[in-house]
Parts: C-alpha cells; sequence; structure tokens
C-alpha cells in the first residue's frame, strides 16, 4: 500500500491540496497540512494534487 506524505519544510501552505482533495489532507490545529490514514488512497486525485502543489512537497511512499 502506498501512501502519500508531505515534506512540511518545503509546504508554502498553497492549500491546493485541501481544496482539491479534501478526503486526503486536511489543514490540522497546528495550522499544517497533514495527511488522514486511509485504507486506499485516491491515486488520481493524489497525482493530480502532487502534480500542482506549489511546494513541490508530496510524494508517494510504500507504507
Ligand atoms: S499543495 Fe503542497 S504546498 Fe500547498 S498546502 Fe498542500 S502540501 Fe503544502
Amino acid at each position: 500500500m502506498k501512501k502519500p506524505v508531505i515534506e512540511l519544510s518545503d509546504c508554502v501552505l498553497c492549500e491546493i491540496c485541501t481544496d482539491y482533495c479534501p478526503s486526503v489532507f486536511r489543514m490540522n490545529d497546528a495550522g499544517f497540512v497533514e495527511v488522514l490514514e486511509m485504507v486506499e488512497y485516491p491515486e488520481e486525485d493524489v497525482d493530480e494534487v502532487i502534480k500542482n502543489c506549489l511546494g513541490d512537497c508530496i510524494f508517494w511512499q510504500e507504507a
């Protein structure tokens, strides 16, 4: 199973991920984007977010 992870030090908080794919990405109370736990991630949607992420900081990791 692969999971999207975020390199938070490169995140510019553009919120493209949370706007486009709120089932996967959420802004937490501390003001950081986090990836929600899912059994399976919507690959096409996440790939689209990866392509558009302004910080270029989301990537897939084998879980
Ligand atoms: S799209 Fe990328 S840079 Fe923008 S908030 Fe999400 S992780 Fe951060």
